[in-house]
């Protein structure tokens, strides 16, 4: 068990990673709770947390990040567990989905919903559905379907069954039909004008008084292709008069005279959402039945579509949309800018798309962690990426080889040093292999480190050797070699000067300002020298440029590399 000392640090380190500063009050509780023997000496407890918080706040929060990421935090992972208890859940026999509509890439929100319906599932060793919600051909097409299924097996998602709702096309007519019989619904032919004025004064139509012998004939023209778009829709047959507006006799079907991406001109009248996702959750054997807090109006029209049916009725659970400060967490926001040119496609490494994400070396261990962790709550935030990243560093850290990066490349000329080979590791503490440089007496260092060095400093070229800076020229630095005599604080990255190949990082920022406004320079670049080995790395590979930031190599050619900063 950890000492009371570390269980301190561990919770100064984290909310100091949370809220930028580790402040005591915030500290305390959460010390107690994980250790409660502390109780019986509360001022020592409290000087001790203030003393550390004290030592946290000199620190970077790269140095807490990686200090922080040695901790497990367990009491949030039995939290979680707890959260994701789903009612009148059996053991066995749960089933879920995850229904996305093929109109767009997914993105974060779509990995928060998807991994809910996964991890519930699995809870309860039992099933998850996936989905398209295809019934509106105008939106749809095979390449987000396979955008869908791409991403979700990225993330690890697996599902135990492929559906698209299209394919009930025959059983959705049918259920329509015995809703007409049971005047249960309707075919409107008014306007869209004036359906919208007879729902905005609580009054129905004279459609609502068709014969069902009426109804059945117009429905069967709806469907024949005899009407127009916008000609004729059939209506369930709700509550006018209802304080819900959704209840205002919603529609059930629509024509739309589009190519569908998959039946193709099979169908020309289309279920809606609310029509087509109770359905087929009941057929479907759905028994969980999850989606996001704004469709909580619709759960009245969901459950009365069921009784006109008498069909098998699941559990309806809400969860928070997810949102993220300045970012388009939203098909209907990523689409206008894929399709105005702002980003550079579905993949761009601004966008929260999984695959924008992905190219930004966001890794999926992170995304479920980070979407997890808000559980099943439907407190809605807007949390920034701040979090993401953290979880981001803390997996990479484990993995990702160190290499060396000098942006803004100054040249270093070493006096008295003969060219020589070393061997350096590619990770501090783990045995992730080790790369060979040849060195000889000239090297590049970073801009800024160059600027901040004074004549007479002695600094380490790391893993290397200790130097001492002898003179700053307009265009190099002058150093000789320095006999090692202890520990050397400043130690810098560098790039031999023979074989430094030369990179660009591209830094993706924030697409948005708060005002909502797109930033035109929300992608940065910075270019520079990179070590020899990194020509070899393979595209896609995540390195730590030490002292820079993890970084995804996107592109590659012979002699010239394009990193993206990932966190
Ligand atoms: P949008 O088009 O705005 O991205 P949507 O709800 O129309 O959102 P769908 O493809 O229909 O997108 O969504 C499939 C599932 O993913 C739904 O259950 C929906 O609730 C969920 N979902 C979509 N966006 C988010 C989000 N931002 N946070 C959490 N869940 C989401
Ligand atoms: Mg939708």
């Amino acid at each position: 068990m950890a000492s009371l000392q570390e269980i301190i640090r561990k919770h100064a380190l984290k909310n100091a990673a949370d809220h930028g500063k580790a402040m005591p009050s915030k500290i305390i509780g959460k010390v107690v709770a994980e250790y409660p023997a502390a109780k019986s000496d509360m001022k020592e407890v409290a000087r001790l947390v203030a003393q550390e918080a004290e030592k946290v706040n000199m620190l970077s929060l790269q140095q807490i990040q990686q200090e922080l990421s040695k901790f497990e935090f367990k009491a949030k992972e039995e939290e979680k567990k707890k959260e994701l208890a789903l009612p009148f859940a059996i053991e066995g026999q749960v089933v879920t989905r995850f229904p996305p509509e093929p109109s767009g890439y997914p993105h974060i929100g779509h990995a928060k919903a998807a991994w809910l319906d996964f991890e519930c599932a699995r809870k309860y060793s039992g099933k998850m559905i996936l989905r398209f919600d295809d019934t509106n051909p105008e939106k749809e097409s095979q390449e987000f379907v396979d955008a869908i299924k791409e991403g979700l097996a990225w993330l690890g998602i697996k599902w135990d069954k492929e559906s698209y709702t299209s394919d009930y096309m025959p059983a959705l007519y049918d259920y329509a039909d015995r809703l007409l019989a049971a005047k249960a619904a309707y075919i409107c032919t008014c306007s869209q004008e004036a359906i919208k004025k007879s729902r905005e004064s609580k009054t129905a139509c004279g459609c609502r008084s068709r014969t069902i012998e009426e109804n059945r004939q117009l429905f069967e023209k709806m469907k024949e292709g005899f009407f127009d778009e916008g000609q004729a829709i059939m209506r369930f047959a709700g509550d006018m008069s209802s304080e819900n507006t959704v209840m205002r006799d919603p529609t059930l079907f629509r024509i739309v005279k589009k190519l569908h991406y998959r039946q193709k001109d099979k169908y020309c009248c289309w279920p809606s959402y609310d029509f087509s996702v109770s359905i087929l959750d009941s057929l479907e054997g759905v028994t969980h039945a999850m989606r996001t807090k704004e469709y909580e109006l619709r759960n009245e029209l969901y459950f009365a579509i069921l009784d006109a049916l008498s069909l098998r009725k699941p559990q309806l659970i809400e969860f928070a949309r997810l949102e993220i400060k300045n970012a388009p967490v939203s098909k209907r926001l990523i689409l206008p800018l894929v399709q105005e040119g702002k980003v550079d496609g579905f993949s761009d490494p601004r966008l929260p798309t999984l695959a924008g994400l992905r190219r930004r070396g966001i890794v999926p261990e992170a995304i479920r962690e980070f979407v997890l962790e808000f559980g099943l709550s439907k407190v809605e935030s807007q949390p920034g990426y701040e979090k993401l990243f953290w979880l981001n560093r803390k997996f990479l850290d484990r993995k990702a080889q160190r290499r060396f990066f000098v942006p803004d490349p100054v040249l270093l000329e070493i006096e008295n040093v003969s060219p020589r080979g070393v061997a350096i590791k590619n990770h501090p503490n783990i045995d992730l292999g080790s790369r060979s440089l040849i060195v000889g007496s000239r090297f590049y260092i970073s801009g800024e480190d160059a600027k901040a060095l004074q004549p007479g400093e002695v600094f380490r070229l790391k893993d290397l050797y200790n130097v001492q800076l002898v003179q700053k020229e307009s265009n190099k630095l002058i150093a000789t070699f320095k006999e090692e005599t202890g520990e050397v604080e400043k130690k810098i990255q560098w790039v031999p000067f023979e074989g430094a190949v030369s990179c660009i990082v591209q830094k993706p920022g924030a697409l948005f300002d708060d005002e909502g406004n797109f930033r035109q320079d929300s992608l940065q670049e910075q270019s520079g020298f990179c070590e020899p080995s990194c020509i070899e790395l393979p595209q896609g590979a995540i390195v730590q440029f030490e002292r820079y930031g993890y970084c995804r190599l996107d592109q590659k050619s012979r002699s010239h590399l394009t990193f993206i900063y990932s966190c």
